[in-house]
């Protein structure tokens, strides 16, 4: 289903596009308390909190518990509402205690003056694919992935759907940090890779596409056929001197296609947040080559209210996020990684280039991941971002 986007935007969704975050775990919420949470995001300078509410396969250290959180595929931290899915539903992996932790956290956000942000994994749960292995990501010799769903086909779009309307019903978010909702490609498995002789890069984008039923009607539209990717496959493996000019063009109708398909899911994905009152932010964290090829570029992700985009303090959004966005300007959130080598200098520097480069707001990944002594730094951030988006015109509430 697609549909215009409305000229008029409500006032509370563009303000959320706009208003700076930071990223929060769960088991975090649970132990420093829900209130001293959102004690801390305003010393960060920060408007919003965005809880981890359905993650990937991940172990975490949190330092300022000395304790190590993990997480499965598809991790769920609330309880899924069976009645809001059709023929694909998460698994029910919640804990109870750490899903109260975030109802208290949703109901302090509102008693401090906080937007509540909900960052959901969308596309990656090996209990969804295990249930229904038609729904996932196929490779291109027809092996389906363990633990991503394609977006391509009828029952993952609403799946996903399914997955804002109930997060929207349980937590009221204001705004949707949407990540992992385009096609595969290497970076987005969240898997090792296990290689010896190390995968050359325009392979590594070949033999991660998908294959499934579904995107061989949506490659078919773009003059793509699986034999096509085959031979692509064989000719980049070989290495030889002709591998290039070959692969460009199809991998350009590739594209085409693979924003097609991620158009069809943001939009009903941007509809059932809308409905709830709620603005979506996809989070593209590729290089532009592999966001391309996932179809997080241009028209794939038009329909969203923003984006979030990985940015880093020395090369700012950097030249290929700049030609992912550009074909379809919108507000753009600068999602940043706390690193040890940030100075005074440094965050200076890459915040005045993230502001001029169009960054309407940052994102600071993450208040859970960082140790006491380190939330000067998150908070300098967040300030000088704040300083420098003065000066170049968006400004951040
Ligand atoms: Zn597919």
């Amino acid at each position: 289903m697609s549909r215009p986007r409305t000229a008029e935007v409500p006032t509370d969704r563009a303000r959320q596009v706009g208003t700076s975050a930071v990223y929060v775990f769960p088991e975090d919420v649970l132990l420093t308390g829900a209130d001293r949470i959102c004690e801390l995001a305003h010393g960060l300078g920060v408007g919003a909190v965005s809880v981890c509410l359905r993650y990937h396969a991940s172990r975490r250290w949190l330092p300022r518990h000395r304790t190590f959180a993990h997480s499965l595929s598809g991790a769920m931290y609330w309880q899924a509402d069976a009645g809001t899915y059709g023929a694909l539903r998460p698994g029910q992996v919640v804990d109870e205690a750490l899903e109260a932790a975030l109802h208290r956290l949703r109901q302090a956000t509102d008693r401090h003056g906080l937007a509540f942000h909900a960052w959901l994994v969308v596309l990656q749960d090996a209990g969804v694919v295990a249930s229904h292995p038609g729904a996932a990501a196929t490779t291109f010799d027809g092996r389906p992935h363990a633990e991503l769903l394609c977006p391509a086909g009828g029952r993952v779009r609403r799946f996903a759907a399914d997955l804002v309307r109930d997060a929207c019903a349980r937590f009221a978010p204001r705004l949707l940090d949407l990540e992992a909702v385009a096609f595969p490609s290497w970076p987005q498995s969240y898997s090792v890779a296990v290689e010896i002789d190390a995968v050359r890069r325009e392979l590594r984008h070949l033999i991660t596409q998908c294959a499934c039923a579904s995107c061989r009607v949506l490659l078919a539209g773009h003059g793509v056929e699986p034999g096509d990717l085959r031979d692509a496959v064989d000719a980049t493996a070989s290495g030889g001197p002709d591998a290039g000019p070959e692969t460009g063009p199809l991998l350009d109708r590739i594209a085409l296609a693979r924003a097609e398909g991620v158009r069809g899911l943001i939009d009903e994905m941007r509809d059932a947040a809308h409905a709830a009152g709620a603005a979506i932010r996809p989070l593209v964290f590729a290089d532009a080559a592999g966001a391309r090829l996932q179809g997080a570029w241009g028209r794939g992700l038009a329909a969203a209210d923003a984006v979030g985009i990985g940015a880093d303090l020395s090369d700012g959004l950097g030249a290929g996020a700049r030609e992912v966005i550009a074909p379809s300007p919108m507000p753009v959130a600068a999602s940043l990684t706390w690193s040890p080598g940030w100075t005074p200098d440094v965050i200076d520097a890459g915040a005045a280039a993230l502001a001029s480069q169009g960054a309407h707001a940052v994102s600071l990944y993450n208040l859970s991941l960082v140790s006491s002594g380190r939330l000067e730094d998150l908070a300098l951030m967040a300030s000088r971002f704040r300083s420098a988006a003065g000066r170049c015109g968006p400004s951040p509430t």
